[in-house]
């Protein structure tokens, strides 16, 4: 069974990652499913929990970016390391060659690995206490909604994860942006958390977009991040009976979830949302984004990915 721990048992929490076991914890971004990253035995229990198909890399979360090095290749492009200073701890995800040290399975087979500091205090305590890297894609169902509080875990995990520490509501509650520095330029994966143009500044160069590359990043397929109910995208929702609205602005209409207009807010909100909405049953969830906001291009990616 799935126990519930409190900040107050991250010793223990750790303390079951170090005998290979899966613990969910909280991130500044959404709740991670995680399990050793050097153990394979380990990995592969995140996949069989989430049902994830295998050959999908998992993100690895470091304790500081002073572990950047013990993970990757000696001539990792220094501007992988310029990026990780000056963003971690924070929702960036950076894409680099690795050194042997994560589980292959870990990394799909590929000889680079996704590496990231959580911007949690929680978290970052969990990983100091276990000590190694921590694998942990989204600690949801494989293309369910990504969970933002210990209850969606366990509303999708319950009896196939040994424990969820639980660290409270995501405060930014989208995925992490996602980075390759391996060879070529600089390439966007994935939209997120972290606002491109903040990246570009301290990069004093534009990134390539590679956020359509094939299903490099398991976040890029369409209806990844999807709910049970039909999602329609709309500036103007005009509900019928049976249907669902999430808006940014208040609604006559039952049921409605209004959620903050500053796109911030509207990111830390959305997926509760649509889970909440989900389980009502409803046969259409019409959703009208926001319309502006650092974060805007994570919101609408996630958004066409949960219509799609
Ligand atoms: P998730 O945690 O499920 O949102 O997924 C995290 C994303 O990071 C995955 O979709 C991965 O494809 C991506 N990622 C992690 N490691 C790598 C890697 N070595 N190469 C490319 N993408 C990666
Ligand atoms: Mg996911």
């Amino acid at each position: 069974m799935t126990v519930l721990l409190s900040a107050a048992e991250v010793a223990r929490a750790a303390q079951i990652l170090a005998e290979g076991g899966t613990v969910a914890f909280g991130t500044e971004t959404v709740y991670g499913l995680g399990a050793d990253a050097s153990s394979p035995s380990a990995a592969k229990k995140i996949f069989e929990a989430k049902g994830r198909p295998e050959g999908h890399p998992l993100i690895v979360h470091l304790a500081s970016a002073a572990a950047f090095h013990d993970w990757v290749a000696s001539d990792v492009d220094d501007r992988a390391r310029v990026l990780a200073e000056a963003f971690w701890p924070g929702p960036l995800t950076l894409v680099v060659p690795h050194n042997g040290r994560v589980a292959p399975e870990v990394v799909g087979h590929r000889s680079t690995v996704g590496l990231r500091v959580p911007n949690h205090p929680l978290a970052l305590e969990l990983l100091a206490a276990f000590g190694g890297g921590v694998a942990a894609p989204s600690a949801n169902r494989f293309g369910h909604v990504s969970p933002t509080t210990a209850q969606h875990v366990l509303d999708d995990l319950e009896g196939r994860i040994d424990a969820v520490l639980d660290g409270g509501p995501c405060s930014v509650g989208v995925e992490s942006t996602i980075v390759e520095i391996a060879g070529g330029p600089p390439a966007l994966l994935r939209a997120g958390g972290l606002p491109t143009p903040d990246i570009e500044a301290v990069l004093g160069e534009k990134l390539v977009d590679d956020t359509m590359g094939k299903s490099r990043a398991a976040g890029m397929m369409a209806s990844h991040y999807a709910p049970n109910a039909k999602v329609v995208l709309t500036p103007n929702p005009e509900p019928t009976p049976g249907d669902a609205v999430i808006a940014p602005f208040q609604v006559d209409h039952d049921p409605a979830i209004v959620l903050p207009a500053d796109v911030a807010g509207y990111a830390r909100n959305l997926y509760s949302a649509l889970r909440t909405l989900d389980v009502k049953g409803v046969s259409r969830i019409l959703i009208a984004p926001p319309t502006q906001g650092a974060l805007l291009a994570a919101v609408l990616d996630r958004l066409a990915k949960a219509s799609a």
